[in-house]
Formats: C-alpha cells, structure tokens, sequence
C-alpha cells in the first residue's frame, strides 16, 4: 500500500513510528506536511498537490493533526476522503473530537459515564451554574485549552465564581465541571485502535498536582483495565467515529467516567509504559480496512 502521514513534522516520535511501522511491514509511506498541500476544491477529478506536483493515489491516509491547524487540516483530510482515500480518523470525527463541549454531548446522549459539566456563555447565574454540577470543588476548562493547560481547580464557590467571571470576561468558552477528587490526580489513557484498547496506561499528575499530564510533570505506569473502563473506551471511540484514539478516564467512585476522546494521540508516552508496538497495530487496522473496503469514505 502507499500511506501518507499528514504531519507538521516528521521528526515527531509519533510520526517516525507510524512511518517505520509502515515500511517494515512493507509498505511505501510518505509524510505530507499538511499545510503544504493546496486543492482545487471544485475539481471533478479531486486532487491534492503539494509542492508544485500532484501528489500520487494513496490508499490510506493517517492524519496527524495539530490542534491549532484543525480547520485547514481536516480540509486536506476531507480532500483525500474525496479521491476515495481510507482515512484512519474521518475529517469529521477529528473536528468533532477537536470540541469538548460537543463531544460530551455526543456521548452523554449515549449514557457515556462523564463527570457532570455545565456550560454557560453570561456570567449572570455563575452561581446556579455551579451548584448544578454538585457545588465546589470544580474543575473549570478552557474549551480549546490542551495539555492540562487552561484546566483549573477550583475548591471554593468564591474562588470558582472569580474564575469563571474572569474566563467569561475574556469572552473564552468554558466548561464547569464536577472535580472527580477519588479519581486522586489520575487518569487512564486508553489506546484505542480499530474497535479494540490496544494499550493502556495509567497516569499519575506529581506531587501536589491533579492534572494527570506527562507535559505537567506526570508519571505514566501500565494498568489493566476492568471491563468496564474497557467498554467505555470502545463505546466512546464508536460514538466519535474515531479509528484510532485516545480516551482518557477518570476513575470515579461510579464507575469509568470519559474526560476527553484525542484524535492524535501521543505515541510515545503510551509506548514507553507498555512497551506495546501501538504504530504497527495502526498499520495493521489500516491493511485490515483497505482489504475490507476498497472504497472507503467514498459518500463521506
Ligand atoms: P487537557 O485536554 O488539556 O489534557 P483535561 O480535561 O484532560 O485537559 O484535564 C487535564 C487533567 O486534569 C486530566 O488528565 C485529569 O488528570 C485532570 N482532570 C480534568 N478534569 C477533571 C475532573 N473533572 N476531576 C478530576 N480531575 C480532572
Ligand atoms: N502527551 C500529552 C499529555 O500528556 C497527551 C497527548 C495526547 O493526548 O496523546 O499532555
């Protein structure tokens, strides 16, 4: 098969895995650095080129896509949907996956286990909102922030209201949400690929910390995983319509509750605590579907 990255950088660990995955398993893969490309969109023959040149028929794509270049990326993506190219994560599931709010929308209407989130755009009933996710402590979130960035404890009602009047002053969308404080500063990042967790992982924030990140100074150890937390993983990766992600657990005293589902998870962490060969299960989905499906995403 020819398979192209759709990646910034090729240096990225992720990116360098998927393409030695690929080739060992002999296939051609090239990464394409996405803002790069440029289309005719209105082409009845749809195309994508790239550096002066029409780029060759791939037969999958894997989109590698920042979130800061979401909008322009699932366009290139969406392209190579057009020209009957299998896309590991469809255009708009990756779009999807890109906003919190929607996306627990999505699975709470499935009965997906969430910690209990309200969203607001006027500061008048700060309060009302508040003790409608149980009261403080709550955790306030930056809808576009990543990385644990933009995500804030707050253990008061005082300090809760402070925060989000101010978030709300700078006219940023947030969410408010129950502080699941049993879940004690760690999560589980479940790799899921092709229906199935892959890999799992548990993360534990440092000392002091109750964000789980491995970018704020987090551990990250193997775990198994009940069944449960194995069938949230699936469902929530089935109801966003994601090939391959990440889902990433709070253990609450009421069973798995999902906090976020990521379309480009990070290979490296999940790999290093595994020890499992996640890039080559990629590969290996991608050979399984373009098998099955010599047309995919063709009415997408
Ligand atoms: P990001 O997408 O920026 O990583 P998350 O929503 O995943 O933001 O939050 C970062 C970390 O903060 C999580 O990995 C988790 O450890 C912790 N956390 C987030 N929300 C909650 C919550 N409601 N209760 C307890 N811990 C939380
Ligand atoms: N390594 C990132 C973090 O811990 C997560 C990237 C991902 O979501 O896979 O913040």
């Amino acid at each position: 098969m020819k398979i192209a990255i759709l990646s910034r950088n090729g240096n990225l660990y992720s990116t360098r895995r998927l393409k030695e995955a690929g080739e060992a398993l002999g296939h051609e893969v090239d990464i394409i650095d996405t803002l790069h490309c440029y289309m005719d969109i209105t082409s009845s023959r749809p195309t994508v080129r790239y550096h002066g040149k029409e780029l060759p028929k791939y037969d999958a794509i894997i989109p590698r896509i920042g979130a800061s270049v979401t909008f322009y990326g699932t366009a290139v993506a969406r392209q190579f949907e057009m020209m009957g190219t299998f896309n590991v994560n469809e255009s708009v599931a990756i779009s999807r996956s890109r906003d919190k709010l929607r996306s627990l929308q999505l699975l709470s209407r499935k009965g997906i286990g969430l910690p209990r989130t309200g969203f607001a755009s006027k500061p008048d009933k700060v309060k009302d909102l508040i003790k409608n996710v149980g009261g403080a402590p709550v955790v306030i979130k930056l809808l576009e922030g990543t990385q644990g960035i933009g995500v804030v404890l707050a253990d008061t009602a005082k300090a809760a209201e402070a925060i989000i009047e101010a978030f709300m002053g700078l006219k940023a969308n947030i969410l408010v949400q129950e502080f699941v404080k049993e879940a004690g500063g760690a999560d589980i990042r479940c790799l899921v690929v092709g229906g199935k967790v892959v890999a799992a992982m548990k993360r534990q924030g440092a000392e002091g910390e109750f964000r789980s990140n491995l970018h704020r100074g987090g551990t990250a150890e193997v775990v198994k995983l009940t069944k449960a937390e194995r069938e949230t993983a699936v469902n929530a990766a089935k109801i966003m319509g994601l090939g391959v992600c990440g889902v990433d657990l709070l253990q609450s005293q009421n069973g798995p509750m999902v906090m976020e589902v990521n379309s480009s998870p990070g290979l490296e962490g999940i790999e290093t605590a595994t020890g499992k060969d996640v890039a080559k299960m990629v590969i290996e989905f991608i050979e399984k579907r373009v098998a099955e499906t010599p047309v995919a995403n063709v009415n997408k």
